[in-house]
């Protein structure tokens, strides 16, 4: 980075928050590729665009505390930081793991800003969550927790305000014991929560939608070198929401994915995954993907996550956590000749893998555009709740096909139009910043 404000300005998040090392991580490859935007627009340097859209406009951290089923107080940490409403209410997942932590939240709730700046919806950024593990807790537990969390939380969210959604540890059971807790405490139906049930103001296709919609950024991609995923062989790593529904569009379109994994380790089948088997698995009995091979000849598990991408193939799809592949890992897939990788989790390449990719001239898909679709039909969903009616499956998905064409066309238009040609990681992030910067600068600042 050799602009001055913004080297100055990486200077002082490095100074002021020390051991926020995801948020620095991610902080540094956005403002690094804003670079041509400083020179070319000193008119936002000027009105401190730059300075004001690193700091959260809020940030929430609250206790949790709450009975487990032998009676005993357990406490949590739990999370909201309300990162940027320029161009509209809050929005972001809530995550569940024991990794949850200040620097984690705050790199998602930045990096959740100009995400939903791409989608073309009126939505800000945020992020939230908690220290809380669900892994081997009770039903009854689950729900103690949740709804306690949204005892602190509805203070601060609203339609209007702040619109959660689900992340990592956060699917349909955690949101409608959250909603649940949200329309007792306040004694109003609104859609404050997104990716709720269909029976009570849930959108058809969101739980597919993250999935569904990486696979569309990754066919337009691939659209654009005269591709396609016919024939191809994908490799996905995890094995919850957002990879399950990846492998299912994978297939849709003509690829054999071949690999999944979850934190454990990762399954090989070679004649092709059976979806049918790790939904059961995954979905149902909410177990782990070493599960597989019993039910499924011919298919090995293999102890440790990042051999995965040892596994030969054409597309790679990274769809578990942050930081899952590394240098390593990136050099292992170029030499087996990766086309294309397309992130449908948050910042799961190290940006020297990044880097890799760019300099292999391998197609590469950042998160904040890839997997936006998850949040786009979140803002679908919100739509509806708006409008009280529902949409059917065909014209959400229709939707949300078209939302992902144009933010890869928004990405890949921007990066053409700063000299940065086929990088979709600078043009993402300029697209992105660009209409919360004007938004921004618009509405002043507050003496
Ligand atoms: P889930 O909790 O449903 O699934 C996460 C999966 O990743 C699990 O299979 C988990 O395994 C696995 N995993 C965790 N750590 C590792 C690791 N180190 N190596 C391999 N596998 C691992 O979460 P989602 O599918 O919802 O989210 C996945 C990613 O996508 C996250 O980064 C999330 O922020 C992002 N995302 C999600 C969206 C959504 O709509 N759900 C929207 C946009 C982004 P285990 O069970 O062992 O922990």
């Amino acid at each position: 980075m050799k602009n001055k404000c913004l080297v100055e300005l990486m200077a002082s998040l490095e100074k002021r928050n020390p051991h926020e090392s995801e948020f620095l991580q991610a902080a540094h490859e956005v403002l690094e590729s804003l670079e041509p935007v400083a020179e070319r627009r000193p008119d936002l340097v000027e009105a401190g665009v730059f300075d004001r859209i690193v700091e959260p406009e809020r940030t929430l951290i609250f206790r949790v505390s709450w009975v487990d089923d032998k009676g005993k107080v357990q406490v949590n940490r739990g999370f909201r930081v309300q990162y940027n409403s320029a161009i509209g209410p809050y929005k972001g997942g809530l995550r569940l793991h024991p990794s949850v932590n200040l620097s984690v939240i705050k790199f998602l709730g930045f990096e959740q800003t100009f995400k939903n700046s791409l989608t073309t919806l009126p939505m800000g950024g945020a992020k939230g969550g908690s220290d809380f593990d669900p892994k081997g807790k009770s039903d009854g537990e689950v729900m103690r927790f949740c709804q306690s969390f949204m005892t602190e939380l509805e203070k601060h969210i609203g339609q209007f305000t702040d619109v959660p959604a689900g992340d990592i540890g956060v699917g349909g059971r955690e949101i409608g014991y959250m909603y649940g807790q949200y329309k007792r405490l306040r004694n109003e139906i609104s859609g404050v929560l997104t990716g709720k049930g269909l029976s009570y103001g849930g959108s058809l296709v969101r739980t597919e939608a993250t999935g569904y919609g990486l696979c569309y950024f990754t066919r337009e991609m691939l659209k654009a070198i005269g591709q396609s995923f016919q024939g191809k062989t994908v490799v996905i790593s995890g094995s919850g929401n957002v990879a399950i529904y990846a492998v299912e569009k994978a297939v849709q379109l003509g690829g054999k994915v071949v690999a999944l994994s979850d934190s454990g380790g990762y399954i090989h089948d070679p004649k092709g995954i059976n979806l049918k088997v790790v939904k059961q698995i995954k979905e149902v009995e909410r177990g782990r993907i070493s599960e597989y091979v019993k039910s499924v000849p011919g298919s090995t598990y293999h102890e440790g996550c990042s051999g995965i991408w040892t596994i030969k193939c054409d597309i790679a799809l990274p769809c578990a956590t942050q930081n899952e592949l590394g240098l390593e890992s990136a050099k292992a897939l170029v030499k087996n000749g990766v086309i294309a990788v397309a992130e449908g989790a948050n910042m799961p390449t190290m940006p020297d893998a990044v880097s890799y990719f760019q300099e292999n001239k391998v197609l590469f898909a950042p998160g904040k555009a890839a997997n936006a679709g998850g949040v786009a039909t979140s803002g679908l969903e919100m739509c509806q709740n708006s409008m009280r009616l529902s949409w059917t499956f065909d014209e959400v998905d229709q939707r949300l096909d078209g939302i992902m064409t144009s933010i890869y066309n928004a990405a890949s238009g921007a990066a053409k139009e700063y000299g940065k040609e086929g990088n979709l990681v600078a043009g993402a992030n300029i697209a992105g910043f660009l209409k919360v910067a004007e938004a921004m600068k618009a509405q002043g600042i507050a003496y």
